[in-house]
């Protein structure tokens, strides 16, 4: 399976963070695209630090419901709590699609549900893979040209 995930930090050293969660996402799969970096303005929550944001491609074996347990996994293993809801953090790890999937639990919504209408998902999304296609919603080139 190909999964597409979103990163994003906005506390501590968000640079070796985003390194270190890839390399950790490298030890369940294969990161097979990894964007650069990109700062970004908080969306909703509380006032907080700015995001440095990513879309990394894994290809990788696990289910689409292992994946988000490993995903969160690795959200603790780099000190994220979830005290503030959508408050910052040190790493944030979003399935934004598995394939072709649609996936729909309490737990997990396949494609993500808000990764439409995120710029910060859609533009590096688009610079690692320009055939980008977001299942049920259409190119990723359209959709970000769209919020323009
Ligand atoms: P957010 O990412 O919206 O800021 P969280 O990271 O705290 O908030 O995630 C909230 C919940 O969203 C998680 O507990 C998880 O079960 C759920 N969730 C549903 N669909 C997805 C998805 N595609 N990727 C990641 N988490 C998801
Ligand atoms: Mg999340």
């Amino acid at each position: 399976m190909r999964a597409v995930l979103a990163l994003g930090s906005n506390l501590g050293d968000r640079e070796w963070t985003l390194m270190s969660a890839a390399e950790a996402l490298n030890e369940i799969g294969e990161v097979v695209g990894f964007s650069s970096f990109l700062e970004n303005r908080p969306v909703g929550g509380p006032p907080q630090p700015d995001y440095l944001n990513a879309v990394l491609i894994l290809d990788t074996q696990l289910e689409p419901t292992e994946l988000l347990r490993v995903c969160q996994a690795i959200e603790k293993i780099f000190g994220r709590t979830r005290d503030v809801h959508w408050g910052p953090r040190t790493l944030d790890i979003d399935i934004i699609s598995c394939d072709s999937q649609t996936f729909e639990s309490e737990t997990l919504t396949l494609p993500h549900p808000r990764a439409s209408e995120r710029r910060f998902v859609l533009a590096p999304w688009l610079e690692i893979d320009n055939q980008a296609h977001l299942p049920g919603k259409g190119a990723v080139a359209d959709l970000l040209a769209n919020l323009e």
